[in-house]
């Protein structure tokens, strides 16, 4: 028997030729749509960001700003919004998580791009989400033109700036510093055992502080000789190095007084007010848990050839040379305002080498260098 060719008919060739037609456009699109992820992955896009872009129809936009972080991170924001893309593309990425959301409402506050890269660049979700609710700020690029400014302080800033008179720099310094608000008040509380450390009448350290590797300072620089005199192993190591290159310069530069326990320090501060006063005390006396001496980085010298060590050449030595081996003049009389203490020639302060030298060669406080460099 002979087989029976099949032969398909009409109908079924045309549904054949559709079927092919179909399934050639699916993979022509499936092609252009690798095509286009491809290319937006090119320009810096990550995948979440891609699948936005190609549902908004925004791949042109996309692709004429590439490598975009801010771009990007709208593009993968639940909060993205069209008609903001053009703000988006031009403020300076932060690492926030409520960037674009934050950005959204400082547009609707009429803040410009370059405004709003300043705010961001200067705070965080929080501060940045508390500016946002208030009315636009009037000083945005004279403050925050320091890239200390913090957002958190702006209203602090405007209020004392204008109570005051201080410039931009000081207020920001002062601001930031808490100098202004009244001494001993709210201060803040101070862990913190490194060189670093800042204590005044604004940072306060607990009566249970005491600093890591407390050391003697050998006896023979010493005034008491009784090995009473102590610092932090760092700062004596530092103060010994100085003074024997004092010595060879034919100075006899001594310490007078190193390290005070907050008890000690109480005693110290009865003891002036009792002799000398209120007044006496607020000027050269802090309360205990106030004192640089508490942390073991601060030292009273002395001099082995005068009672008046502001008349010495040891001091005068100290002044021009101290830097070098990582003490800063702590109490100087052109920094009063920063330091409230009043001047004192014989306070030095172990800050090491790199910050001895920045605080030298641009005449700053210790605080104005903590507000520069470390609290920012
Ligand atoms: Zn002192």
């Amino acid at each position: 028997m002979q087989k029976k060719k099949l032969k398909p008919t009409p109908f079924a060739k045309k549904l054949g030729t559709i079927f092919i037609v179909i399934i050639l456009i699916l993979v022509t699109a499936f092609g252009y749509y690798l095509h286009c992820k491809n290319e937006l992955k090119k320009a810096g896009y990550t995948p979440k960001a891609i699948t936005r872009i190609l549902k908004e129809l925004k791949k042109d936009y996309a692709l004429e700003n590439p490598n975009n972080k801010t771009l990007n991170k709208a593009f993968e924001s639940q909060y993205y919004d069209e008609n903001n893309l053009d703000y988006y593309k031009q403020i300076k990425y932060q690492e926030q998580k409520n960037i674009i959301q934050n950005i959204n409402k400082l547009i609707k506050k009429k803040y410009s791009a370059r405004d709003i890269s300043i705010i961001l660049a200067h705070g965080n979700d929080k501060s940045v989400a508390e500016l946002a609710k208030k009315e636009k700020i009037k000083y945005l690029e004279e403050f925050f033109s320091y890239d200390y400014a913090k957002l958190e302080n702006y209203e602090r800033y405007e209020k004392y700036l204008n109570e005051t008179g201080d410039d931009e720099e000081t207020t920001i310094l002062k601001v930031n510093l808490n100098l202004d608000k009244e001494a001993y008040k709210d201060p803040i509380q101070v862990t913190d055992k490194t060189k670093n450390v800042l204590v005044n009448k604004h940072y306060y350290l607990g009566e249970s502080y005491i600093p890591d590797n407390l050391t003697k300072v050998p006896l023979k620089y010493t005034i008491a000789g009784d090995g009473s005199v102590k610092g932090t192993k760092e700062a004596v190591d530092a103060a010994v190095k100085m003074i024997e290159a004092a010595q060879k310069d034919k100075l006899n530069l001594l310490i007078n007084s190193g390290y005070r326990s907050y008890q000690e320090q109480q005693e110290v501060y009865d003891t002036y007010l009792e002799l000398y006063g209120q007044n006496y005390v607020n000027n050269y006396v802090t309360k205990p848990g106030y004192s640089e001496h508490q942390t073991g980085y601060g030292f009273d010298f002395a001099s082995g050839n005068s009672n008046v060590f502001q008349q010495s050449k040891e001091y005068t030595w100290m002044v021009n040379n101290s830097y070098k081996y990582g003490f800063c003049y702590r109490f100087k009389k052109s920094k009063e305002e920063m330091t409230e203490i009043s001047h004192e020639a014989w306070h030095f302060r172990y800050v090491g080498k790199k910050a001895a030298q920045i605080i030298y060669e641009n005449d700053l406080s210790f605080e104005e260098y903590y507000a520069m460099y470390i609290d920012k």
